[in-house]
């Protein structure tokens, strides 16, 4: 079947959908329903080949996205939706695509959707070769993007999860001020503990904005479609958590010299001696700001940081802030 030439059998708008079944979107979920079937095919176009792949959608809501993807006639689609009024309209669109897109449809908190299950029947893919055929998509509150992301960037470091089938790719709506972040380059304003995270296990690429106006309800900020595919080599095989505290630990102290937060990584008696030795060997002018860093440099000190807690193993443990409560 031509995969971009698909009619769905005529079914009700996602607007009659929303008031037929009285889906008032909740607050406590931070639900924003895209309506408009044209930015919807955009979003599904940023993430590339559809026709014939592996898809999971997160949060499908009433189904606005996950229309644009089944139109696309993937050969299974995933849908993970934590709020269970949404299931008959989903359901609507399981029948629709009957015969030629197996969907799945997952109520539950896609935090502890188990991938391996979902996509047991994929092949595994060679990671240096080509990215598979497993994409993730979706438009979820701002709040849960963020922490999925860095839950998902985890999972990716350990080649586990979705990440098990190869260097699947990440399409994903986050808040504009953040799909910024995540792409920041060196110096730029936004780049942040986001940025360096993301850019040391993906390659990322901020794909277009949508307004707030959009929405339905209409958020107060607008927001950015991100792009996430893994790399072929990670600028850092270390283990994840070391990695995020460094980061996070040097970003601390944003306008200060990158010193100052490279020394709160070790206790007290030790930072005079360790400080200096960490920057010598991780070759980093340590009167560089941490937004100055480049993501290589990034990595030379969380290699640095390692050799440092080889050889004093007290320091690994070592918290900053809790030793200050
Ligand atoms: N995709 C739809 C659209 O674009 O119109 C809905 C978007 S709305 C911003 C986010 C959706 O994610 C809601 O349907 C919400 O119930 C769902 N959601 C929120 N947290 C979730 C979670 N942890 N796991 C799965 N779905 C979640």
């Amino acid at each position: 079947m031509a995969a971009q030439q698909l009619r769905l059998p005529p079914l009700p708008t996602i607007r009659d959908l929303i008031r037929l079944y009285k889906l008032r979107a909740l607050k406590q979920l931070s639900q924003n329903f895209l309506m408009d079937e044209r930015i919807t095919d955009k979003f599904v176009k940023a993430a590339g080949k559809i026709h014939n792949n592996y898809i999971c959608e997160v949060g499908p809501g009433p189904g606005a996205i996950t229309r644009s993807i089944i139109k696309r006639c993937p050969k299974k689609l995933i849908v993970v939706e934590k709020d269970p009024r949404f299931l008959p309209t989903l359901e609507l669109l399981q029948e629709a695509s009957q015969g030629f897109t197996d969907m799945q449809i997952e109520i539950g908190d896609i935090r502890s959707y188990n991938f391996e299950v979902g996509f047991q029947n994929n092949i595994k893919y060679d990671w240096l070769g080509l990215v598979p055929p497993i994409h993730l998509v979706g438009n979820l509150p701002f709040s849960v993007s963020t922490i999925l992301l860095v839950d998902w960037l985890n999972a990716i470091s350990q080649k586990r999860s979705a990440w098990l089938f190869g260097r699947s790719t990440m399409t994903l709506t986050f808040q504009k001020e953040v799909a910024e972040r995540i792409v920041a380059q060196v110096t730029e304003k936004q780049r942040c503990r986001l940025s360096v995270m993301c850019q040391m296990w993906c390659d990322v690429d901020y794909k277009f904005t949508i307004p707030g106006t959009a929405f339905v309800p209409k958020p107060d900020v607008d927001v950015g479609v991100v792009t996430l595919i893994p790399k072929k080599y990670p600028l850092v095989d270390l283990p994840f958590a070391m990695v995020e505290k460094v980061v996070r630990t040097v970003f601390n102290m944003r306008q200060k010299h990158c010193r100052r937060g490279v020394e709160v990584l070790f206790p007290k008696d030790l930072r005079e001696t360790l400080g200096p030795r960490l920057f010598q060997l991780a070759d980093v002018d340590f009167t560089a700001r941490p937004f100055e860093l480049s993501n290589e440099e990034f990595a030379r000190v969380c290699y640095a940081y390692k050799m440092l807690s080889d050889q004093y193993p007290e320091i690994d443990g070592y918290n900053f802030r809790a030793s200050k409560q």
